[in-house]
Protein backbone atom coordinates (compact mmCIF):
# COMPACT_ATOMS: atom_id res chain seq x y z
CA UNK A 1 0.00 0.00 0.00
CA UNK A 2 1.81 3.47 -0.72
CA UNK A 3 -0.10 6.06 0.46
CA UNK A 4 -2.96 5.78 3.36
CA UNK A 5 -5.96 8.26 3.35
CA UNK A 6 -7.74 7.81 6.70
CA UNK A 7 -11.50 8.20 5.39
CA UNK A 8 -14.53 8.32 8.10
CA UNK A 9 -17.58 8.19 6.15
CA UNK A 10 -18.01 7.49 2.69
CA UNK A 11 -21.07 8.44 2.43
CA UNK A 12 -19.88 11.84 1.21
CA UNK A 13 -18.08 9.70 -1.45
CA UNK A 14 -22.12 9.71 -3.25
CA UNK A 15 -23.17 12.28 -5.73
CA UNK A 16 -26.71 14.31 -5.71
CA UNK A 17 -28.08 10.96 -7.06
CA UNK A 18 -27.14 9.23 -4.13
CA UNK A 19 -24.66 7.16 -6.18
CA UNK A 20 -21.18 5.98 -5.76
CA UNK A 21 -18.71 6.85 -8.90
CA UNK A 22 -18.67 3.56 -10.35
CA UNK A 23 -22.75 3.20 -10.38
CA UNK A 24 -22.63 6.81 -11.77
CA UNK A 25 -20.15 5.31 -14.66
CA UNK A 26 -22.70 2.60 -15.15
CA UNK A 27 -25.67 4.82 -15.38
CA UNK A 28 -23.88 7.04 -17.85
CA UNK A 29 -23.73 3.46 -20.53
CA UNK A 30 -26.79 2.32 -19.47
CA UNK A 31 -28.38 5.75 -20.60
CA UNK A 32 -25.73 6.04 -23.60
CA UNK A 33 -27.39 2.46 -24.67
CA UNK A 34 -24.00 1.46 -24.82
CA UNK A 35 -23.80 -2.69 -24.94
CA UNK A 36 -27.28 -2.94 -25.94
CA UNK A 37 -28.58 -1.34 -22.60
CA UNK A 38 -27.26 -4.17 -21.18
CA UNK A 39 -25.62 -4.71 -17.59
CA UNK A 40 -24.01 -7.26 -16.31
CA UNK A 41 -21.24 -7.72 -13.81
CA UNK A 42 -19.09 -10.39 -12.20
CA UNK A 43 -17.60 -11.07 -9.15
CA UNK A 44 -14.40 -13.50 -9.81
CA UNK A 45 -12.79 -15.17 -6.81
CA UNK A 46 -9.79 -17.14 -7.15
CA UNK A 47 -10.88 -20.68 -5.03
CA UNK A 48 -7.74 -20.64 -3.40
CA UNK A 49 -8.78 -19.00 0.33
CA UNK A 50 -11.71 -18.20 2.12
CA UNK A 51 -13.35 -14.68 1.30
CA UNK A 52 -12.88 -11.69 3.99
CA UNK A 53 -14.59 -8.51 4.54
CA UNK A 54 -12.96 -7.15 1.68
CA UNK A 55 -13.91 -9.68 -0.57
CA UNK A 56 -17.61 -8.69 0.69
CA UNK A 57 -16.99 -5.22 0.00
CA UNK A 58 -16.29 -5.95 -3.66
CA UNK A 59 -19.10 -8.53 -3.99
CA UNK A 60 -21.23 -6.20 -2.63
CA UNK A 61 -21.25 -3.73 -5.35
CA UNK A 62 -21.18 -6.33 -8.12
CA UNK A 63 -24.66 -7.81 -6.83
CA UNK A 64 -25.71 -4.27 -5.41
CA UNK A 65 -25.18 -2.91 -8.85
CA UNK A 66 -26.90 -5.31 -10.87
CA UNK A 67 -30.08 -5.38 -8.81
CA UNK A 68 -29.78 -1.29 -8.38
CA UNK A 69 -29.99 -1.12 -12.39
CA UNK A 70 -31.77 -4.19 -12.53
CA UNK A 71 -29.00 -6.33 -14.29
CA UNK A 72 -27.37 -9.63 -13.77
CA UNK A 73 -23.64 -10.68 -11.88
CA UNK A 74 -22.41 -13.57 -12.32
CA UNK A 75 -20.12 -15.91 -10.04
CA UNK A 76 -16.88 -16.98 -11.77
CA UNK A 77 -14.79 -19.07 -10.29
CA UNK A 78 -11.17 -17.71 -11.41
CA UNK A 79 -9.65 -21.18 -12.08
CA UNK A 80 -6.52 -20.49 -14.00
CA UNK A 81 -3.70 -21.67 -11.24
CA UNK A 82 -4.13 -25.85 -10.31
CA UNK A 83 -1.31 -25.39 -8.39
CA UNK A 84 -3.20 -23.70 -5.53
CA UNK A 85 -6.80 -23.95 -5.86
CA UNK A 86 -9.34 -26.41 -4.38
CA UNK A 87 -13.14 -27.24 -4.78
CA UNK A 88 -12.99 -26.77 -0.78
CA UNK A 89 -12.63 -23.24 -1.47
CA UNK A 90 -15.55 -22.96 -4.33
CA UNK A 91 -18.31 -24.19 -1.78
CA UNK A 92 -17.12 -21.69 1.52
CA UNK A 93 -17.12 -18.84 -1.26
CA UNK A 94 -20.70 -20.07 -2.59
CA UNK A 95 -22.30 -20.55 1.48
CA UNK A 96 -20.54 -17.27 1.96
CA UNK A 97 -22.35 -14.69 -0.69
CA UNK A 98 -25.43 -16.57 0.07
CA UNK A 99 -25.14 -15.83 3.98
CA UNK A 100 -24.87 -11.99 2.64
CA UNK A 101 -28.24 -12.38 1.02
CA UNK A 102 -26.81 -12.35 -2.85
CA UNK A 103 -27.40 -15.00 -5.60
CA UNK A 104 -25.91 -15.91 -9.10
CA UNK A 105 -29.31 -17.83 -10.11
CA UNK A 106 -27.87 -20.02 -13.01
CA UNK A 107 -24.82 -17.42 -13.52
CA UNK A 108 -22.18 -19.83 -12.25
CA UNK A 109 -18.90 -20.20 -14.97
CA UNK A 110 -15.53 -20.99 -14.48
CA UNK A 111 -12.83 -19.39 -16.09
CA UNK A 112 -11.64 -23.17 -16.77
CA UNK A 113 -14.79 -23.35 -19.00
CA UNK A 114 -12.99 -20.76 -21.67
CA UNK A 115 -9.90 -23.03 -21.89
CA UNK A 116 -10.20 -24.12 -25.47
CA UNK A 117 -11.89 -20.63 -26.74
CA UNK A 118 -8.85 -18.68 -25.07
CA UNK A 119 -6.44 -21.21 -26.47
CA UNK A 120 -7.38 -20.75 -30.30
CA UNK A 121 -7.74 -16.88 -29.72
CA UNK A 122 -3.84 -17.53 -28.46
CA UNK A 123 -3.41 -19.56 -31.67
CA UNK A 124 -4.90 -17.17 -33.46
CA UNK A 125 -2.58 -14.57 -32.39
CA UNK A 126 0.26 -16.13 -33.28
CA UNK A 127 -0.54 -16.62 -36.82
CA UNK A 128 -1.45 -12.81 -36.55
CA UNK A 129 2.14 -12.27 -35.10
CA UNK A 130 0.88 -11.14 -31.81
CA UNK A 131 2.61 -14.26 -30.16
CA UNK A 132 5.88 -15.94 -29.75
CA UNK A 133 7.30 -18.48 -27.26
CA UNK A 134 9.96 -17.74 -25.37
CA UNK A 135 12.37 -19.71 -23.87
CA UNK A 136 14.42 -18.00 -21.53
CA UNK A 137 14.28 -18.32 -17.99
CA UNK A 138 11.60 -16.85 -15.83
CA UNK A 139 14.65 -14.35 -14.40
CA UNK A 140 16.40 -13.83 -17.74
CA UNK A 141 12.97 -12.13 -18.78
CA UNK A 142 12.51 -10.34 -15.89
CA UNK A 143 15.98 -8.95 -16.33
CA UNK A 144 15.03 -7.74 -19.54
CA UNK A 145 11.99 -5.86 -18.85
CA UNK A 146 13.85 -2.70 -17.98
CA UNK A 147 12.46 -0.23 -15.56
CA UNK A 148 9.66 2.47 -15.99
CA UNK A 149 12.24 4.97 -17.02
CA UNK A 150 14.03 2.42 -19.05
CA UNK A 151 13.60 0.65 -21.90
CA UNK A 152 13.02 -3.04 -22.10
CA UNK A 153 15.48 -5.14 -24.47
CA UNK A 154 13.97 -7.72 -26.90
CA UNK A 155 14.01 -11.35 -26.65
CA UNK A 156 16.21 -13.19 -28.80
CA UNK A 157 13.20 -15.43 -30.08
CA UNK A 158 10.84 -12.00 -30.51
CA UNK A 159 11.18 -12.94 -34.46
CA UNK A 160 10.50 -16.60 -34.47
CA UNK A 161 9.00 -17.39 -37.53
CA UNK A 162 5.09 -17.96 -36.76
CA UNK A 163 5.14 -21.94 -37.99
CA UNK A 164 7.53 -22.83 -35.26
CA UNK A 165 5.87 -20.34 -32.42
CA UNK A 166 2.68 -22.73 -33.48
CA UNK A 167 4.58 -25.81 -33.30
CA UNK A 168 6.16 -24.76 -29.92
CA UNK A 169 2.94 -23.91 -28.33
CA UNK A 170 1.10 -26.93 -29.54
CA UNK A 171 4.05 -29.19 -27.90
CA UNK A 172 3.75 -27.37 -24.66
CA UNK A 173 0.67 -28.09 -24.31
CA UNK A 174 1.20 -31.70 -24.75
CA UNK A 175 3.88 -31.71 -22.15
CA UNK A 176 6.89 -32.12 -24.32
CA UNK A 177 8.54 -29.00 -22.08
CA UNK A 178 9.15 -28.89 -18.86
CA UNK A 179 7.44 -26.04 -16.46
CA UNK A 180 9.58 -22.93 -16.62
CA UNK A 181 11.19 -23.98 -19.61
CA UNK A 182 8.59 -21.43 -21.71
CA UNK A 183 6.23 -19.56 -21.88
CA UNK A 184 3.98 -17.65 -24.57
CA UNK A 185 4.59 -14.07 -25.10
CA UNK A 186 2.09 -11.29 -26.47
CA UNK A 187 4.31 -9.40 -28.91
CA UNK A 188 3.61 -5.85 -28.26
CA UNK A 189 6.55 -3.14 -27.11
CA UNK A 190 9.21 -3.67 -25.05
CA UNK A 191 9.48 -0.09 -24.81
CA UNK A 192 6.13 1.02 -23.68
CA UNK A 193 5.28 3.54 -21.07
CA UNK A 194 3.58 0.83 -19.42
CA UNK A 195 5.36 -1.94 -18.22
CA UNK A 196 2.13 -4.35 -18.57
CA UNK A 197 2.38 -4.07 -22.66
CA UNK A 198 6.46 -5.00 -23.04
CA UNK A 199 6.11 -8.58 -23.33
CA UNK A 200 3.49 -9.67 -21.17
CA UNK A 201 3.33 -13.70 -20.89
CA UNK A 202 -0.05 -15.03 -21.77
CA UNK A 203 0.64 -18.64 -21.18
CA UNK A 204 2.65 -21.01 -18.81
CA UNK A 205 3.26 -24.46 -18.64
CA UNK A 206 1.73 -26.05 -15.09
CA UNK A 207 1.64 -30.04 -14.63
CA UNK A 208 -0.25 -30.32 -12.10
CA UNK A 209 -3.93 -31.34 -13.00
CA UNK A 210 -6.77 -29.20 -12.40
CA UNK A 211 -9.47 -30.00 -10.41
CA UNK A 212 -11.77 -29.43 -13.14
CA UNK A 213 -9.92 -30.18 -16.25
CA UNK A 214 -7.62 -32.81 -15.69
CA UNK A 215 -5.06 -33.13 -17.18
CA UNK A 216 -6.04 -32.25 -20.68
CA UNK A 217 -4.04 -28.91 -20.30
CA UNK A 218 -0.26 -28.35 -19.68
CA UNK A 219 -0.41 -24.62 -20.39
CA UNK A 220 -2.79 -22.26 -18.26
CA UNK A 221 -3.91 -18.56 -19.19
CA UNK A 222 -2.03 -15.85 -16.71
CA UNK A 223 -4.55 -13.88 -15.28
CA UNK A 224 -4.18 -10.89 -17.58
CA UNK A 225 -4.92 -13.11 -21.31
CA UNK A 226 -8.14 -14.65 -19.10
CA UNK A 227 -9.50 -12.02 -17.53
CA UNK A 228 -10.97 -9.43 -20.27
CA UNK A 229 -11.73 -12.56 -22.25
CA UNK A 230 -13.40 -14.51 -20.15
CA UNK A 231 -15.39 -10.93 -19.01
CA UNK A 232 -16.32 -11.07 -23.32
CA UNK A 233 -17.39 -14.47 -23.38
CA UNK A 234 -20.19 -14.58 -20.28
CA UNK A 235 -21.37 -11.44 -22.05
CA UNK A 236 -20.02 -8.98 -18.70
CA UNK A 237 -20.26 -5.69 -19.13
CA UNK A 238 -18.70 -4.10 -16.20
CA UNK A 239 -16.00 -5.69 -15.06
CA UNK A 240 -15.70 -3.80 -11.46
CA UNK A 241 -11.93 -4.44 -9.58
CA UNK A 242 -9.72 -2.66 -7.35
CA UNK A 243 -7.23 0.04 -7.74
CA UNK A 244 -4.08 -2.40 -8.34
CA UNK A 245 -5.05 -3.08 -11.48
CA UNK A 246 -5.82 0.50 -12.98
CA UNK A 247 -2.16 -0.30 -15.24
CA UNK A 248 -3.84 -3.51 -16.27
CA UNK A 249 -6.43 -1.76 -17.24
CA UNK A 250 -4.66 -0.77 -20.77
CA UNK A 251 -3.85 -4.66 -21.27
CA UNK A 252 -7.29 -5.79 -20.75
CA UNK A 253 -8.69 -3.56 -23.45
CA UNK A 254 -6.05 -4.53 -25.37
CA UNK A 255 -6.66 -7.88 -25.28
CA UNK A 256 -10.34 -7.79 -25.43
CA UNK A 257 -10.25 -5.82 -28.44
CA UNK A 258 -9.05 -8.98 -29.84
CA UNK A 259 -12.66 -10.33 -29.62
CA UNK A 260 -15.07 -7.01 -29.20
CA UNK A 261 -16.73 -4.60 -31.17
CA UNK A 262 -19.05 -1.29 -30.80
CA UNK A 263 -22.02 -3.56 -30.14
CA UNK A 264 -20.16 -5.14 -26.94
CA UNK A 265 -17.68 -4.48 -25.45
CA UNK A 266 -16.57 -5.08 -21.25
CA UNK A 267 -14.84 -2.34 -19.28
CA UNK A 268 -12.68 -2.49 -16.40
CA UNK A 269 -13.93 0.02 -13.69
CA UNK A 270 -11.70 0.20 -10.33
CA UNK A 271 -12.21 1.47 -6.74
CA UNK A 272 -10.23 1.39 -3.52
CA UNK A 273 -9.87 -1.96 -1.50
CA UNK A 274 -10.80 -1.92 2.13
CA UNK A 275 -7.79 -2.09 4.08
CA UNK A 276 -9.09 -2.59 8.23
CA UNK A 277 -6.75 -1.53 11.31
CA UNK A 278 -5.64 -4.22 13.51
CA UNK A 279 -6.51 -6.51 10.70
CA UNK A 280 -3.97 -8.49 7.99
CA UNK A 281 -6.09 -8.75 4.59
CA UNK A 282 -3.87 -10.87 2.65
CA UNK A 283 -4.90 -14.15 1.59
CA UNK A 284 -1.10 -15.48 1.46
CA UNK A 285 -1.10 -14.17 5.61
CA UNK A 286 -4.68 -15.66 6.15
CA UNK A 287 -3.32 -19.11 5.41
CA UNK A 288 -0.40 -19.09 7.23
CA UNK A 289 -2.39 -17.70 10.47
CA UNK A 290 -4.70 -20.77 9.92
CA UNK A 291 -1.68 -23.68 8.14
CA UNK A 292 0.36 -22.54 11.44
CA UNK A 293 -2.09 -22.63 14.17
CA UNK A 294 -1.91 -19.43 15.60
CA UNK A 295 -5.26 -19.53 15.11
CA UNK A 296 -8.13 -21.82 15.31
CA UNK A 297 -8.81 -22.00 11.42
CA UNK A 298 -10.27 -20.14 8.65
CA UNK A 299 -13.24 -19.54 11.18
CA UNK A 300 -11.79 -18.39 14.19
CA UNK A 301 -13.78 -15.52 15.46
CA UNK A 302 -10.64 -13.29 15.36
CA UNK A 303 -9.93 -13.78 11.96
CA UNK A 304 -11.59 -10.88 9.16
CA UNK A 305 -12.87 -14.00 7.08
CA UNK A 306 -16.75 -13.91 6.41
CA UNK A 307 -16.92 -17.67 8.16
CA UNK A 308 -14.50 -15.59 10.96
CA UNK A 309 -16.83 -12.93 11.13
CA UNK A 310 -20.16 -14.97 11.36
CA UNK A 311 -18.67 -16.90 13.98
CA UNK A 312 -17.93 -13.80 16.00
CA UNK A 313 -21.48 -13.04 15.87
CA UNK A 314 -21.27 -10.11 13.33
CA UNK A 315 -24.81 -9.81 10.97
CA UNK A 316 -24.85 -9.98 7.56
CA UNK A 317 -26.88 -6.32 7.55
CA UNK A 318 -23.86 -5.53 9.93
CA UNK A 319 -21.16 -5.92 7.21
CA UNK A 320 -23.46 -4.06 4.61
CA UNK A 321 -24.08 -1.22 6.51
CA UNK A 322 -20.07 -0.55 7.46
CA UNK A 323 -19.31 -0.89 3.26
CA UNK A 324 -22.11 0.96 2.91
CA UNK A 325 -20.69 3.64 5.49
CA UNK A 326 -17.19 3.68 4.18
CA UNK A 327 -18.67 3.62 0.90
CA UNK A 328 -15.97 3.43 -2.85
CA UNK A 329 -13.63 5.84 -3.82
CA UNK A 330 -10.94 6.18 -6.12
CA UNK A 331 -8.49 6.26 -2.90
CA UNK A 332 -6.79 3.87 -0.74
CA UNK A 333 -7.65 3.87 2.60
CA UNK A 334 -6.95 2.50 5.93
CA UNK A 335 -10.93 1.97 7.67
CA UNK A 336 -11.35 1.94 11.24
CA UNK A 337 -12.18 -1.67 12.84
CA UNK A 338 -14.59 0.96 15.57
CA UNK A 339 -16.84 1.58 12.39
CA UNK A 340 -17.33 -2.12 11.67
CA UNK A 341 -17.79 -2.75 15.76
CA UNK A 342 -20.21 0.19 15.11
CA UNK A 343 -22.03 -1.18 12.79
CA UNK A 344 -22.60 -4.03 14.45
CA UNK A 345 -23.32 -3.00 17.81
CA UNK A 346 -26.41 -0.86 16.65
CA UNK A 347 -27.99 -3.59 14.71
CA UNK A 348 -27.69 -5.95 17.38
CA UNK A 349 -29.31 -3.12 19.69
CA UNK A 350 -32.22 -3.34 17.79
CA UNK A 351 -32.41 -7.27 17.25
CA UNK A 352 -30.62 -8.68 20.13
CA UNK A 353 -32.67 -10.61 22.87
CA UNK A 354 -31.21 -9.15 26.32
CA UNK A 355 -30.26 -12.01 28.87
CA UNK A 356 -28.56 -12.11 32.23
CA UNK A 357 -25.20 -13.50 32.35
CA UNK A 358 -22.30 -13.09 34.98
CA UNK A 359 -19.17 -13.92 33.55
CA UNK A 360 -16.63 -13.66 36.61
CA UNK A 361 -18.88 -14.92 39.69
CA UNK A 362 -18.96 -14.56 43.14
CA UNK A 363 -21.95 -15.48 45.57
CA UNK A 364 -23.91 -13.32 46.94
CA UNK A 365 -25.99 -14.33 50.12
CA UNK A 366 -29.31 -12.16 51.17
CA UNK A 367 -29.20 -12.89 54.73
CA UNK A 368 -33.33 -11.78 55.55
CA UNK A 369 -34.51 -13.96 52.19
CA UNK A 370 -36.19 -16.96 53.35
CA UNK A 371 -34.09 -20.00 52.14
CA UNK A 372 -35.94 -22.42 50.12
CA UNK A 373 -38.15 -19.41 48.74
CA UNK A 374 -38.55 -18.43 44.84
CA UNK A 375 -39.68 -15.42 43.35
CA UNK A 376 -40.48 -14.76 39.47
CA UNK A 377 -38.68 -11.50 38.23
CA UNK A 378 -39.72 -10.65 34.50
CA UNK A 379 -37.05 -9.43 32.55
CA UNK A 380 -37.82 -7.21 29.78
CA UNK A 381 -36.94 -9.15 26.40
CA UNK A 382 -35.58 -5.42 24.51
CA UNK A 383 -36.14 -2.25 25.67
CA UNK A 384 -35.39 -0.58 22.17
CA UNK A 385 -38.77 -3.07 20.78
CA UNK A 386 -41.75 -3.86 23.39
CA UNK A 387 -42.76 -6.18 21.20
CA UNK A 388 -40.42 -8.54 22.12
CA UNK A 389 -41.94 -9.12 25.50
CA UNK A 390 -40.46 -10.53 28.17
CA UNK A 391 -39.28 -13.84 29.66
CA UNK A 392 -39.36 -14.65 33.54
CA UNK A 393 -36.06 -15.16 36.01
CA UNK A 394 -35.95 -16.88 39.44
CA UNK A 395 -34.99 -14.74 42.10
CA UNK A 396 -33.60 -16.30 45.40
CA UNK A 397 -31.57 -16.02 48.57
CA UNK A 398 -28.50 -17.07 46.39
CA UNK A 399 -27.14 -15.08 43.99
CA UNK A 400 -24.36 -14.80 41.58
CA UNK A 401 -23.09 -11.74 40.63
CA UNK A 402 -19.74 -10.05 39.01
CA UNK A 403 -16.41 -10.22 40.86
CA UNK A 404 -15.87 -6.67 39.55
CA UNK A 405 -19.25 -5.58 41.03
CA UNK A 406 -17.59 -5.17 44.64
CA UNK A 407 -14.71 -3.66 46.14
CA UNK A 408 -14.00 -3.90 49.69
CA UNK A 409 -11.83 -0.65 49.68
CA UNK A 410 -14.01 1.35 47.05
CA UNK A 411 -12.63 4.70 45.79
CA UNK A 412 -14.77 7.81 45.58
CA UNK A 413 -16.53 7.49 42.56
CA UNK A 414 -17.50 3.43 42.80
CA UNK A 415 -20.80 3.11 42.25
CA UNK A 416 -21.08 -0.35 42.72
CA UNK A 417 -21.65 -2.53 45.61
CA UNK A 418 -19.40 -2.34 48.92
CA UNK A 419 -19.92 -2.50 52.62
CA UNK A 420 -22.66 -0.84 54.21
CA UNK A 421 -23.79 0.89 50.33
CA UNK A 422 -26.94 0.25 48.33
CA UNK A 423 -27.22 -1.19 44.91
CA UNK A 424 -30.47 -2.31 42.82
CA UNK A 425 -30.34 -5.94 41.54
CA UNK A 426 -32.01 -5.26 37.82
CA UNK A 427 -35.53 -6.15 38.08
CA UNK A 428 -35.47 -7.25 41.53
CA UNK A 429 -34.93 -5.57 45.21
CA UNK A 430 -32.41 -2.96 46.38
CA UNK A 431 -29.79 -4.58 48.54
CA UNK A 432 -27.41 -3.31 51.09
CA UNK A 433 -24.05 -4.99 51.78
CA UNK A 434 -23.55 -5.86 55.68
CA UNK A 435 -20.06 -8.11 55.00
CA UNK A 436 -17.85 -10.55 53.31
CA UNK A 437 -16.64 -14.02 53.91
CA UNK A 438 -13.10 -14.56 53.17
CA UNK A 439 -11.24 -18.04 53.13
CA UNK A 440 -8.24 -18.56 55.15
CA UNK A 441 -5.87 -16.76 52.34
CA UNK A 442 -8.40 -13.63 52.49
CA UNK A 443 -9.60 -14.24 49.42
CA UNK A 444 -13.27 -13.02 48.83
CA UNK A 445 -15.76 -16.21 49.00
CA UNK A 446 -19.18 -14.49 49.47
CA UNK A 447 -20.74 -11.04 49.89
CA UNK A 448 -23.08 -10.96 52.50
CA UNK A 449 -26.04 -8.36 52.36
CA UNK A 450 -30.03 -7.95 52.69
CA UNK A 451 -32.64 -6.84 50.89
CA UNK A 452 -35.16 -4.32 51.00
CA UNK A 453 -38.62 -6.49 50.63
CA UNK A 454 -41.15 -2.96 49.87
CA UNK A 455 -38.24 -1.93 46.73
CA UNK A 456 -39.71 -4.72 44.75
CA UNK A 457 -39.29 -3.53 40.86
CA UNK A 458 -42.77 -2.35 40.60
CA UNK A 459 -43.40 -1.44 43.81
CA UNK A 460 -43.63 1.63 45.05
CA UNK A 461 -40.23 1.77 47.33
CA UNK A 462 -38.51 0.91 44.17
CA UNK A 463 -38.51 4.05 42.88
CA UNK A 464 -35.91 5.13 45.89
CA UNK A 465 -32.89 6.79 44.15
CA UNK A 466 -29.80 4.18 44.08
CA UNK A 467 -27.11 5.04 42.08
CA UNK A 468 -26.12 1.62 40.71
CA UNK A 469 -27.69 -1.20 39.38
CA UNK A 470 -26.30 -5.05 38.68
CA UNK A 471 -27.12 -7.49 37.04
CA UNK A 472 -27.35 -11.24 38.44
CA UNK A 473 -28.03 -14.78 38.55
CA UNK A 474 -30.03 -16.71 40.77
CA UNK A 475 -27.72 -19.90 42.06
CA UNK A 476 -29.86 -22.85 42.60
CA UNK A 477 -30.66 -22.44 38.57
CA UNK A 478 -27.76 -21.18 36.87
CA UNK A 479 -26.32 -23.06 34.01
CA UNK A 480 -22.20 -23.04 34.15
CA UNK A 481 -21.29 -22.09 30.35
CA UNK A 482 -17.67 -20.96 29.25
CA UNK A 483 -17.63 -17.83 27.29
CA UNK A 484 -14.45 -16.36 24.63
CA UNK A 485 -13.54 -13.32 25.28
CA UNK A 486 -11.81 -12.12 22.17
CA UNK A 487 -9.56 -8.72 21.38
CA UNK A 488 -8.03 -7.61 18.02
CA UNK A 489 -5.52 -10.22 16.69
CA UNK A 490 -2.81 -7.76 16.09
CA UNK A 491 -1.79 -5.23 18.20
CA UNK A 492 -0.88 -2.57 15.79
CA UNK A 493 -2.91 -0.24 13.68
CA UNK A 494 -1.54 -1.41 10.29
CA UNK A 495 0.06 -4.63 10.79
CA UNK A 496 -0.14 -5.34 6.59
CA UNK A 497 2.74 -2.50 6.56
CA UNK A 498 5.06 -3.45 8.46
CA UNK A 499 8.32 -4.68 6.98
CA UNK A 500 9.03 -7.37 9.55
CA UNK A 501 7.08 -10.96 10.13
CA UNK A 502 3.77 -10.02 11.04
CA UNK A 503 3.00 -12.74 13.18
CA UNK A 504 5.19 -10.64 15.44
CA UNK A 505 2.59 -8.18 15.77
CA UNK A 506 -0.13 -11.12 16.99
CA UNK A 507 -1.57 -9.79 20.13
CA UNK A 508 -1.02 -12.32 22.82
CA UNK A 509 -4.17 -11.33 24.65
CA UNK A 510 -6.50 -11.45 21.43
CA UNK A 511 -8.25 -14.97 23.41
CA UNK A 512 -9.22 -15.23 27.24
CA UNK A 513 -11.72 -18.07 28.47
CA UNK A 514 -13.68 -17.67 30.68
CA UNK A 515 -14.65 -21.08 31.90
CA UNK A 516 -17.51 -20.57 34.86
CA UNK A 517 -19.85 -18.03 33.30
CA UNK A 518 -23.13 -18.66 34.65
CA UNK A 519 -26.46 -18.20 32.96
CA UNK A 520 -30.05 -17.46 33.63
CA UNK A 521 -31.86 -20.73 33.03
CA UNK A 522 -34.50 -19.18 30.48
CA UNK A 523 -31.20 -18.85 27.95
CA UNK A 524 -30.02 -22.05 28.97
CA UNK A 525 -33.06 -23.70 27.45
CA UNK A 526 -32.91 -21.93 23.95
CA UNK A 527 -29.51 -22.40 22.88
CA UNK A 528 -28.95 -22.05 18.65
CA UNK A 529 -25.65 -21.75 16.68
CA UNK A 530 -25.33 -18.38 15.39
CA UNK A 531 -28.13 -16.50 17.86
CA UNK A 532 -27.27 -13.12 18.80
CA UNK A 533 -27.61 -11.92 22.40
CA UNK A 534 -27.15 -8.88 24.32
CA UNK A 535 -25.45 -9.92 27.84
CA UNK A 536 -26.68 -7.24 30.40
CA UNK A 537 -24.04 -4.86 31.02
CA UNK A 538 -21.36 -6.96 29.24
CA UNK A 539 -21.83 -6.60 25.31
CA UNK A 540 -22.69 -8.77 22.74
CA UNK A 541 -22.74 -12.36 22.70
CA UNK A 542 -23.23 -15.43 20.06
CA UNK A 543 -24.10 -19.04 20.46
CA UNK A 544 -20.61 -20.99 19.36
CA UNK A 545 -21.11 -23.94 17.40
CA UNK A 546 -19.17 -25.97 19.88
CA UNK A 547 -22.22 -25.76 22.59
CA UNK A 548 -24.21 -28.33 23.83
CA UNK A 549 -26.71 -28.56 26.33
CA UNK A 550 -24.39 -29.56 29.35
CA UNK A 551 -21.48 -27.51 27.91
CA UNK A 552 -22.69 -24.48 26.39
CA UNK A 553 -20.42 -21.72 24.63
CA UNK A 554 -20.89 -18.12 23.97
CA UNK A 555 -18.33 -15.95 21.62
CA UNK A 556 -17.83 -12.40 22.33
CA UNK A 557 -18.67 -9.97 19.55
CA UNK A 558 -18.43 -6.67 20.89
CA UNK A 559 -18.79 -4.73 24.16
CA UNK A 560 -21.27 -2.09 24.68
CA UNK A 561 -19.24 0.97 24.87
CA UNK A 562 -18.84 2.47 21.25
CA UNK A 563 -15.87 4.17 21.28
CA UNK A 564 -16.76 5.33 17.46
CA UNK A 565 -19.81 7.05 18.34
CA UNK A 566 -17.82 8.77 21.22
CA UNK A 567 -15.16 9.94 18.98
CA UNK A 568 -17.41 10.98 16.54
CA UNK A 569 -19.27 13.31 19.16
CA UNK A 570 -16.06 14.87 19.93
P1 LIG B 1 -5.05 -12.89 -4.69
O1 LIG B 1 -5.48 -12.40 -6.04
O2 LIG B 1 -3.80 -12.28 -4.17
O3 LIG B 1 -5.12 -14.35 -4.51
P2 LIG B 1 -7.41 -11.52 -3.79
O4 LIG B 1 -7.76 -11.19 -2.39
O5 LIG B 1 -7.31 -10.42 -4.78
O6 LIG B 1 -6.09 -12.33 -3.65
P3 LIG B 1 -9.37 -12.77 -5.51
O7 LIG B 1 -10.02 -14.08 -5.32
O8 LIG B 1 -8.64 -12.50 -6.75
O9 LIG B 1 -8.41 -12.60 -4.27
O10 LIG B 1 -10.43 -11.63 -5.23
C1 LIG B 1 -11.68 -11.57 -5.88
C2 LIG B 1 -12.10 -10.13 -5.99
O11 LIG B 1 -12.14 -9.50 -4.71
C3 LIG B 1 -11.17 -9.32 -6.86
O12 LIG B 1 -11.93 -8.61 -7.82
C4 LIG B 1 -10.48 -8.38 -5.90
O13 LIG B 1 -10.23 -7.14 -6.51
C5 LIG B 1 -11.50 -8.25 -4.77
N1 LIG B 1 -10.82 -7.97 -3.50
C6 LIG B 1 -9.84 -8.69 -2.92
N2 LIG B 1 -9.43 -8.10 -1.77
C7 LIG B 1 -10.17 -6.99 -1.61
C8 LIG B 1 -10.22 -5.94 -0.63
N3 LIG B 1 -9.41 -5.94 0.43
N4 LIG B 1 -11.12 -4.95 -0.79
C9 LIG B 1 -11.95 -4.95 -1.85
N5 LIG B 1 -11.95 -5.88 -2.82
C10 LIG B 1 -11.07 -6.89 -2.71
MG1 LIG C 1 -6.88 -11.09 -7.00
Amino acid sequence: MEEIKETTEGKESLNESGLNFVEQEIANDLAAGKNGGRLNTRFPPEPNGYLHIGHAKAFIMDFGAAEKFGGTCNLRFDDTNPQKEDMEYVNAIKEDIHWLGYDWGDRLYYASDYFPQLYDLAVRMIKEGKAYVDEQSSEEIARQKGTPTQPGEASPYRDRPVEENLDLFERMNKGEFEEGSMVLRAKIDMASDNMHFRDPIMYRIIKTPHWRTGDTWKVYPMYDFAHGQSDYFEGVTHSICTLEFVPHRPLYEYFVKELADESYCPRQIEFNRLNLTYTVMSKRKLLQLVKEGLVNGWDDPRMPTLKGLRRRGYTPSSIKDFVNRIGYTRYEALNHIELLEHSVREDLNKTATRVSVVQNPVKLILENYPEGKTEIMTMENNPENPAEGSHEMPFTRELWIERDDFMENPPKKFFRLSPDKEVRLKGAYIIKCTGVEKDSDGNITAIRATYDPDSRSGLPGADRKVKGTLHWVSVPTAVDAEIRDYDRLFSVENPGAYEGDFRDLINPESLKIREHAKIEPWLAERLKTGDNYQFQRLGYYVVDKDSTAEHPVFNKTVGLKDSWAKAMKK
